[in-house]
C-alpha cells in the first residue's frame, strides 16, 4: 500500500497507518507489532513456539531481567493464541470483504479452563479493529 508517487517521506502517523493497513488479514502480526514483547516484562509470559520464532525474525528479547536461560528467544501470545489469530486471518482472507458489501460473520469459540488468556486475546482483537477501518479508508 506504498504510494510511490511522494515526494516527501511519511510522517510518523502515516507510517502507522500504513503499517496497521498491511495487518489486515494478519491479526497475529499485528498482535506481534503492537504490543513491546521484547522489552515489556509484565507481559513476558511465554517464550514464542519454534515455528512462530521463525516466523518473527525480528523478534527478540532484550529484557536483561528476563527468567529465562535461552538468550535466542522471543516472547509472544500463548501457541493456542497464535493459532487462533492465524486461523482469524485466513477467514478474514476467505471473506474478501471489500468495505461495502456484507460477508458471513466470523464465528470462533474457545473452551478452556479459568485464566489461559481468552479475555487478553479478545483486548488485542479489539485495537485489530482501526487497522481495518484504516484499509479502507485507504483503498
Ligand atoms: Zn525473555
Amino acid at each position: 500500500m506504498t504510494d510511490v508517487s511522494r515526494d516527501t517521506p511519511l510522517s510518523d502517523d502515516e507510517q502507522l497507518a500504513e503499517d496497521l493497513a498491511g495487518f489486515y488479514a494478519d491479526p497475529l502480526g499485528y498482535v506481534m507489532y503492537m504490543w513491546p514483547w521484547d522489552t515489556e516484562a509484565s507481559i513476558q509470559l511465554v517464550e514464542l513456539t519454534p515455528e512462530y520464532y521463525e516466523r518473527f525474525p525480528g523478534a527478540k528479547c532484550v529484557n536483561p531481567d528476563c527468567p529465562s536461560k535461552d538468550h535466542d528467544h522471543a516472547h509472544g501470545p500463548d501457541k493456542w493464541a497464535c493459532e487462533f489469530l492465524d486461523q482469524l486471518g485466513e477467514d478474514i482472507k476467505e471473506r474478501n470483504f471489500d468495505g461495502t458489501h456484507a460477508v458471513r460473520p466470523i464465528q470462533n469459540s474457545t473452551s478452556s479452563g479459568h485464566g489461559i488468556g481468552k479475555t487478553v486475546l479478545v483486548g488485542m482483537l479489539i485495537g485489530l479493529l482501526p487497522a481495518v477501518i484504516i484499509l479502507w479508508r485507504m483503498a
